[in-house]
């Protein structure tokens, strides 16, 4: 999935990391790990990306997804869903309102 508007959303979310107070525009990272090689040559696909502050996202890609999920009590997968779900339920209300 390629999906340019939702990247752009993501971008203007906070940072997946509780008590993150970056001001700024996110990076969307797109979810390495769990059941993917981390040298995987492809991205993972739009609906896996999950906002990161760039300090934090630089520290993932340094530092690798395990421990940076275990400091921070972060699982990237059920963050992209959450954020799907939050995506999801916006477009439908923008849908839904009365014109
Ligand atoms: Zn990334
Ligand atoms: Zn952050």
């Amino acid at each position: 999935m390629i999906n340019p508007d939702y990247i752009r959303w993501i971008k203007t979310r906070d940072c997946s990391v509780r008590d993150c107070h970056y001001q700024g525009i996110m990076d969307a990272h797109h979810r390495i790990g769990h059941n993917r090689r981390e040298d995987y040559a492809n991205k993972t696909s739009d609906g896996e990306a999950i906002p990161l502050c760039p300090p934090h996202h630089d520290e993932l890609h340094a530092h690798g997804w395990q421990s940076f999920e275990i400091k921070y009590n972060l699982n990237q997968l059920k963050t992209a869903i959450k954020m799907l779900i939050r995506y999801v339920s916006l477009i439908e209300s923008i849908q839904d309102s009365p014109i």
